[in-house]
């Protein structure tokens, strides 16, 4: 039978290219997006998987949109935390809700989403969770005290629900992708972001498909030895 997948912030960049590549390996994905309807129309469209609106910081929106999507599809296998936004700024001038904010959306999402779909996962005694960090959550970075925490604290969050899943059959486990050519990089000139590819080792930006293979990979039936882990996948720009 088909895995049932919600890739949350499926709907575009590295979300897109997980949902697309787990839709390839067969799965029933459902892409939830938080706000722009009219990309999130496009991307169904074109892709003719199901996008659903909602606030991964919305911890009942988490729980309605899990038990809808259940209700409609079959149980919840395999969840991919990708929803993330940042806001930056120096701590000098960061404003709590701009910390806040940050905090709720990238790892309050990851919680509020294992809420909802983890005591079915254990019960049933599979599940995959995958959350995307960042290597900036690694490394921190200049002007992003919010972001890489929130980052960071995902590192915390997996290998501790790593081993509550441990024994029945959920894994869960990290990425931290490096500077993938996405809606951020794409404002770039051309110049620019040849510039930066040339400040990774391998000579590029990363690619949506970079992450997704992972995704499809740390997701698969017969990758239940893997939990607990971070796949650093950043063109060797940050050796963790
Ligand atoms: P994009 O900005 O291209 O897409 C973000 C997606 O998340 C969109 O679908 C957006 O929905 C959705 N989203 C944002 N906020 C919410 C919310 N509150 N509730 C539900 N959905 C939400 O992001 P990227 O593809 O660049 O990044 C994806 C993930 O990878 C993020 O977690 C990011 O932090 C991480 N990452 C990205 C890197 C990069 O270089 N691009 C590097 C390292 C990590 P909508 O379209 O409606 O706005």
């Amino acid at each position: 039978m088909a895995r049932i997948a919600i890739v949350t912030g499926g709907t575009r960049g590295i979300g897109e290219a997980i949902s697309l590549a787990l839709k390839a390996e067969g799965a029933v994905v459902v892409a939830n997006y938080g706000g722009d309807d009219k990309n999130a129309a496009e991307f169904s469209e074109r892709t003719s998987i199901a996008s659903v609106k909602w606030n991964v910081a919305n911890s009942q929106a988490c729980l309605d949109a899990v038990g809808n999507i259940e209700a409609s599809y079959g149980a919840v296998d395999i969840v991919i935390n990708n929803a993330g936004i940042n806001c930056d700024a120096t701590l000098l001038k960061m404003t709590y809700e701009m910390w806040s904010e940050v905090l709720d959306v990238n790892l309050g999402g990851c919680f509020n989403m294992a809420k909802a779909a983890f005591p079915g996962m254990r019960q049933r005694k599979f599940g995959r969770i995958v959350s995307i960090g960042s290597m900036n959550g690694q490394a921190g970075q200049y002007g992003q005290v919010n972001y890489a925490a929130a980052k960071s604290g995902i590192h915390g969050f997996t290998k501790s629900l790593a081993q509550e899943g441990g024994r029945a059959g959920v894994t869960v486990n990290a990425i931290c992708p490096g500077y993938i050519d996405t809606s951020i990089t794409a404002t770039l000139s051309a110049s620019d972001r040849v510039e930066m590819g040339a400040s990774v080792p391998v000579g590029r930006l990363g690619r949506g498909s970079d992450i997704a293979r992972a995704v499809v990979f740390l997701t698969r039936d017969d990758a239940g030895f893997v939990t607990g882990s971070t796949l650093s996948i950043n063109g060797g720009q940050h050796m963790y």
